[in-house]
């Protein structure tokens, strides 16, 4: 099976496996070069999430196979397939599944995959808000649907979101806030309250309130939350969540530990949800992207995000993992 093109550029990351250390370029490659798969994509946009970040620094082992093209998402095109589900001209999204980790990802012009991790772009996206979309959004829809499971609704009370700023963050302000709930957004960056206001926050909460020693319990404060940091923010998030509330835990930007204790959980009947998108199964992936296809205000969409080229993924990988991206990227890759 081959694609379209002869040769085709890709970032690639390579490791010199005496000194460990890894180097990123742009490099040419032809279709031979790429790992197995059923299907080929044209691949139009990408994105630079969290993940991507630590995979292109080398800050954490998110690459585990080398050489590795990077990038967990892509938006594209179908120019080639074996697999029954999809035929050349499909519009298709790929989100997770070792792509970019283990298995050649998103910044490359193709891609070779397996049919079963592609899911249909939406009817009512283009490929690029698809990427603006990315992880970030799929995985706060997921923790909506999650909180939603566990009985969270706009009048259990107010919902909190960590990590507010970031993509991941920026998205759950806007998915929660469109459904009706009364969001309160956890930042460290105070000089994006209006920014986190215009996505719908209603109240800002700095991120010094959350960050110390957690105590077991603390006065209830919230009906619901969506975590994207992880360590003391969620345990003192888990300690200040009302009585049979629930917790949907994201994410790790501030850091993996989780010091909390039990009393939260038997004395308040808190619920902890754990979100996973990586290895979804296709039903929960598809449900997500009806949805955000279906609820997500497209112009909170665009104020939320930046287009880069090809040139400047590296640079934003490191100002991801330094904290410094505001709400999405959006990559045009071909
Ligand atoms: P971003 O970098 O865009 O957002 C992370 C945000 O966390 C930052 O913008 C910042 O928000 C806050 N933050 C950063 N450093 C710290 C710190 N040291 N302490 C407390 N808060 C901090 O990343 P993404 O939105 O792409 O991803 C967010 C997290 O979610 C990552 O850990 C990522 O790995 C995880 N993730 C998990 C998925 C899953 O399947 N479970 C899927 C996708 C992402 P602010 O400046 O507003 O405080």
């Amino acid at each position: 099976m081959t694609a379209g093109m002869d040769t085709f550029r890709a970032l690639l990351i390579t490791r010199d496996e005496t000194t460990k250390q890894q180097s990123v370029a742009i490099t040419t490659l032809t279709p031979a070069d790429l790992m197995p798969g059923d299907v080929d994509v044209r691949v139009e946009y990408s994105t630079v999430n969290y993940k991507d970040g630590l995979a292109i620094t080398g800050k954490l082992p998110v690459v585990r196979r080398f050489p590795m093209i990077p990038g967990v998402d892509f938006a594209g095109t179908v120019t080639a397939s074996t697999h029954a589900e999809w035929k050349p001209g499909d519009r298709v999204i790929l989100n997770g599944w070792g792509v970019g980790e283990i298995h050649y990802g998103a910044y490359s012009e193709m891609a070779r995959v397996s049919g079963d991790w592609l899911v249909p772009l939406p009817a009512g996206l283009t490929g690029s808000e698809a990427m603006a979309i990315g992880t970030a959004g799929y995985t706060a829809m997921l923790a909506l649907i999650a909180l939603e499971k566990h009985g969270v609704a706009p009048a259990s009370g107010p919902v909190v979101v960590t990590g507010a700023a970031g993509g991941l963050g920026s998205m759950a302000v806007t998915l929660l806030s469109s459904r009706g709930y009364t969001v309160e957004a956890v930042t460290g960056r105070p000089h994006e309250a209006e920014y986190l206001r215009s996505l719908g926050a209603a109240n800002i909460v700095d991120r010094g309130e959350l960050n110390g020693q957690p105590k077991p319990l603390a006065k209830e404060r919230w009906a619901g939350a969506i975590d994207t940091v992880g360590g003391n923010v969620l345990a003192n998030v888990i300690a200040s969540t009302q009585q049979f509330g629930t917790v949907a835990a994201c994410g790790n930007a501030g850091g993996m530990e989780l010091p909390t204790s039990v009393a939260p959980f038997i004395l308040r009947g808190v619920t902890l949800a754990g979100i996973e998108s990586v290895r979804a199964p296709k039903a929960a992936r598809v449900e997500a992207w009806r949805r955000l296809a279906a609820e997500l205000d497209r112009a909170k969409l665009a104020a939320m995000t930046t287009a880069i080229d090809f040139h400047a993924i590296p640079n934003a990988a490191h100002d991801i993992v330094a904290g410094k991206v505001r709400g999405r990227l959006v990559v045009t890759i071909s």
